[in-house]
């Protein structure tokens, strides 16, 4: 997968993944990246998000919206909201992958199952994380 997320100066929130899948995957399946909700979702009063890993996890949980709605309904900020989200995805199927989040005001967060994930944000306009 190759996702990014962006919020710009005016606060729009906007999220992209594209993928290739899984090995070994059927034909004709689609998989969870352009599934609003599962690999991918942005709403400005609330964050955006993208995912990377086993889709079946995701689309099972919805865990990008679900990461939308700990904020929404809960008040969290994106790393608040992004650990709650993996507790539900690990609690719930044991899901297998990561995601990287940016809430409303500009914060960052990301999370994986994984052995590792290559990612990096640029925060707030200044501070930078490059993270493996
Ligand atoms: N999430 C993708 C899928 O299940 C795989 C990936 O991470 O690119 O199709």
């Amino acid at each position: 997968t190759i996702g990014a997320i962006a919020r710009d100066p005016a606060g729009n929130l906007a999220a992209a993944t594209s993928t290739g899948g899984i090995v070994n995957k059927r034909m004709g399946r689609v998989g969870d990246s352009p599934i609003v909700g599962a690999g991918v979702y942005a709403d400005n009063e609330t964050c955006a998000v993208s995912a990377t890993g086993f889709g079946e996890d995701f689309m099972r949980t919805v865990i990008a919206k679900t990461i939308a709605d700990f904020i929404m309904m809960q008040g969290m900020e994106a790393v608040q909201a992004t650990k709650a989200g993996y507790e539900y995805l690990t609690r719930k199927v044991s899901g297998r992958g990561g995601v990287i989040v940016i809430d409303a005001a500009g914060n960052c967060s990301s999370d994986f199952t994984t052995k590792k994930m290559v990612h990096g944000w640029i925060e707030k306009s200044g501070q930078t994380n490059c993270r493996f």
